[in-house]
């Protein structure tokens, strides 16, 4: 297949794009490089010995997507570029509803138009809400606690709806669990600009003393150590949900969880990576964090009955992976 893949220089996307040029896709890239770098491209070069075609463009740009496709045959798009920080989601509504779905807007509109089949997206398991795991895909949506969990939900709205009435137009919704880890090469992995919202950056950048202490957002939940439980899951794994996605969906919609069906909360996430990596994170408990649900996991059943994917990667090589990557790029 010849693959549109937005965002494929991005923590998840290039680990996408490695798996896609392993198993013989070729690929095409856009990116705009507002969060990862351009060497992403050479390393994933170098991992695979196969140069994907770039385009530094960005993918609310309906022009320059058109000459895009306009230049190649597509038979599909995968759409990972977006804005991702729930915290300033909240600060910047403007900015993520703008993005997250004037893009999705644009690729699903030149894909009828260009007769490209199938569209993957990068969808959350935030559009579940705040709802009691194992989280399904046959379970309604529930409220948002934030814009960019809002922009997840009305992007696989607004795909589902153009689906429906576009039968050459085939939609496959991904919702994502917790992706963490990184290439076992150590040559890609999560290296967000500025200090990091997510947990597991944040504890190689303490590991690594750029950043002191970690906060950890509350004790007091209802949970077996008091911290939240999350479905950690590999990005390596994530990436191969995505091969098994565009590979094997059926015609019309589908949604699929991309988790593990383990829960882990943060002490144990913390301890497990300095039990296997020999680091000390040091940490002090702070308030909880407006927003955090206490437990979310997933049940990842469905993925592996229709698609025959499941996670293979364990806790224990999710964090030294991540450690691999900040010692290799940031020490
Ligand atoms: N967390 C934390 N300290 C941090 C960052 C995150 O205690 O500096 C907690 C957060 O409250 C949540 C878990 O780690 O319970 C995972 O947070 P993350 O932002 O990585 O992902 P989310 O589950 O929000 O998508």
């Amino acid at each position: 297949m010849k693959v549109l893949v937005t965002g494929g220089l991005g923590f998840i996307g290039s680990h996408t794009v490695v798996q896609l040029a392993k198993r013989g896709h070729k690929v095409v890239i856009v990116d705009n490089l507002s969060n990862s770098r351009e060497d992403v491209l050479t390393r994933i070069e170098e991992i695979t010995g196969i140069k994907s075609k770039l385009f530094i463009e960005d993918a609310t740009d309906e022009a320059s997507m058109r000459r895009i496709f306009e230049a190649s045959s597509f038979d599909g798009v995968i759409h990972f570029a977006g804005l991702k920080a729930v915290g300033e989601s909240i600060k910047k509504p403007i900015e993520y509803y703008y993005n997250n779905l004037v893009s999705t807007m644009v690729l699903s509109k030149l894909c009828i138009e260009f007769g490209v089949e199938k569209f993957v997206f990068s969808s959350s398991a935030t559009v579940y809400g705040n709802q009691p795991s194992p989280l399904s895909e046959i379970m309604d949506l529930k409220e948002r606690t934030n814009p960019y969990g809002e922009t997840k939900a009305i992007s696989e709205r607004i795909l589902t709806d153009a689906a429906k009435v576009n039968l050459g137009f085939s939609v496959c919704l991904l919702r994502y669990f917790n992706p963490i880890g990184a290439h076992e090469s150590g040559l890609l992995g999560e290296d967000p600009r500025g200090i990091p919202n997510n947990l597991m950056p944040f504890i190689t950048r303490v590991a690594n003393r750029d950043i002191e202490k970690l906060t950890i957002f509350g004790d007091d939940y209802d949970t077996e150590d008091g911290t939240c439980v999350r479905d950690y899951i590999h990005v390596v794994d994530i990436a191969e949900g995505h091969i098994a996605a565009i590979e094997n969906m059926g015609k019309g919609v589908s949604v699929y969880n991309l988790g593990t069906g383990k829960g882990t909360s943060v002490l144990e996430l913390i301890e497990t990576f300095k039990k296997v990596n020999g680091v000390d994170v040091p940490f002090v408990i702070g308030e909880r964090r407006p927003g955090d649900i206490a437990v979310c996991y997933a049940d990842p059943s469905k993925a592996y009955k229709e698609l025959g994917w499941k996670a293979n990667k364990s806790l224990e090589d999710m964090v030294r992976d991540a450690w691999r990557f900040e010692v290799n790029n940031n020490q």
